[in-house]
């Protein structure tokens, strides 16, 4: 399989996740280019019932307006106790214009009205976790030229706990707790987080699947 371009345009304007993208596509051969790079671009509604679809749908629609392969994401938190809510609502969870403390205060309320997971409450030396959770990334990227599509999808499991900690990482990450590393995911440094999220565990599984340039 090859791709159209060594171009690869990243469908965000988040100048810190560019440079991420940016040196992990350049060891395969790839320049990386992003939304700010282009003017008029398209509206996009997330319809998607799914992280993955959503991420097909951003694909899409932005490469076959540009005609060069784009990499979209989506990505959110899916709480057990919740039936896996907010999974792809999560940026809106508490309305349209919520902020993250709008959304963290909307979770704990939905959890304080749910039964409480008594297997959970006893774990000796951890805060009160209230329900499993996941933080999952999705990753589609679409050459429209080649006709080629190319997808990951990983996650990071985690606890739901019933206080924010933590001041680093945004959305959700202080209530996000990790019982292996004893600490919230706004507990930890970018280095600890970008080791174990579920944007890096996706990545890695998409990148192992991206041809190199020069194959
Ligand atoms: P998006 O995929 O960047 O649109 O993220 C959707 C929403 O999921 C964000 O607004 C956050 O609420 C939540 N989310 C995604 N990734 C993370 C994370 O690493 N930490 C905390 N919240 C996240």
């Amino acid at each position: 399989m090859r791709l159209q371009s060594n171009i690869v345009v990243i469908a965000t304007r988040n100048e810190g996740k560019v440079k991420e993208f940016a040196k992990l596509f350049g060891a395969k051969g790839y320049k990386v280019r992003s939304l700010a790079d282009y003017t008029e671009l398209p509206d996009i509604v997330e319809s998607g019932k799914t992280f993955a679809e959503n991420a097909r749908i951003k694909a899409q629609i932005i490469s076959a307006h540009l005609h060069v392969p784009v990499l979209a994401d989506d990505s959110g938190l899916c709480v057990k106790a919740l039936g896996g809510d907010p999974g792809v609502y999560s940026a809106r969870y508490a309305g349209e214009e919520a902020t993250d403390a709008d959304n963290n205060a909307k979770l704990l309320q939905a959890l304080s009205e749910t039964a409480p997971a008594g297997e959970l409450l006893s774990e000796a030396g951890h805060p009160k976790l209230l329900s499993e959770a996941s933080f999952v990334c999705a990753l589609a990227l679409i050459d429209p030229v080649a006709n080629e599509i190319i997808e990951a999808e990983d996650a990071c499991r985690g606890f739901i706990i019933g206080e924010e900690r933590g001041e680093s990482g945004f959305g959700y990450d202080p209530l996000f707790y990790i019982p292996a590393m004893g600490r919230t995911m706004a507990e930890l440094t970018m280095e600890e987080k970008n080791a174990i999220s579920h944007r890096a565990k996706a990545l890695r599984l998409f990148l192992d699947r991206l041809p190199n340039q020069t194959d």
